[in-house]
């Protein structure tokens, strides 16, 4: 019985230990997964919640990564929809584990919509609706991943998260948060350098999922989006969006993979556009954005 005993004792204290150890983290998007592995120098697991080509305004949890999450130490939150709805439940299994709120001390602004004559037509009720999506819509942007120094504040709350799940290494992660600031520094002079060339009267681009708000006011470009309230427009709406599109000359729309690109491609067909894929979820985000940059050039130039 002693013996027993013993060993429980003994595996109970070589147990414990690894489970405290070393911080596992889990964030909701992609690009989360970027922040967090240049602020821990890659030291510390990440697995992001939203796997690629989902969206996080209707994604649910697999069961697999609802069992990762009762291992891990630490959730990064970025506020959007998926969070709102389900980090209450997240939290209950694993009540132990920190939430961080990255998108604390964020001002978001409203969601742009390419109907904002309509805004006041809305009924209260078509704004409680169960559709998540647009719920969250019709309230405040959630895309604030998109605009390097919103990242930053960001990147200040995922050090601050990691610093007190792992004091050992406080020293390397504000050293890492340091070097992560100058970089966002001066990724977001390399985008106003590369869209400097778009003409003033030209600044105008059309989107289909309205994911670019951000980016588009931290660098003098105006948003125009085809969903309206987190929808497909109706036909009304689609005809007044090809009206708007041909009187600015669009020759292109952007579409996510992570939406429907029928009625971008109902609008391009219509106006004698193209259709160009941009990806807000990215996990290669400073390079993405790179690449977003020169898409919105060559679309507007
Ligand atoms: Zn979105």
């Amino acid at each position: 019985m002693k013996k027993i005993l013993g060993h429980i004792l003994l595996l109970l204290f070589c147990c414990v230990p690894q489970v405290t150890a070393s911080p596992r983290a889990f964030v909701t998007i992609p690009p989360q997964k970027y922040f967090v592995d240049h602020i821990s120098g890659g030291q510390i697991p990440v697995s992001i919640m939203v796997l690629p080509g989902a969206s996080p305004h209707t994604y649910e949890p697999k069961p697999k990564q609802m069992a990762q999450l009762a291992a891990a130490s630490l959730y990064f939150t970025i506020g959007d929809s998926f969070d709102l709805i389900w980090m209450e439940r997240i939290q209950a299994i694993n009540p132990k584990m920190t939430i961080v709120r990255t998108e604390a001390n964020i001002t978001k602004i409203p969601i742009t919509d390419h109907h904002e004559t309509h805004a006041h037509h809305l009924e209260p009720e078509s704004l409680s609706e169960h559709d998540h999506h647009g719920v969250e819509h019709s309230l405040l942007d959630p895309h604030i991943w998109l605009d390097p120094n919103l990242v930053k504040i960001q990147a200040q709350h995922i050090c601050t998260g990691l610093m007190m799940a792992d004091p050992q290494n406080v020293q390397q992660y504000q050293q890492n948060l340091e070097k992560f600031e100058q970089q966002l520094t001066a990724l977001d002079q390399e985008i106003q350098d590369t869209l400097a060339v778009i003409p003033a009267e030209k600044r105008s681009f059309l989107v289909f999922h309205p994911s670019w708000g951000y980016f588009a006011k931290a660098y003098g470009l105006q948003q125009q989006a085809v969903e309206v309230q987190g929808k497909e427009p109706s036909p009304r709406e689609l005809s007044q969006i090809i009206a708007q599109a041909q009187a600015l000359d669009t020759k292109v729309i952007f579409v996510q993979p992570q939406f429907s690109q029928k009625s971008a491609e109902v609008i391009a067909q219509q106006i004698g556009a193209t259709t160009v894929h941009l990806d807000p979820l990215a996990e290669d985000w400073a390079n993405n954005l790179r690449h977003a940059a020169q898409a919105l050039v060559q679309a507007l130039q």
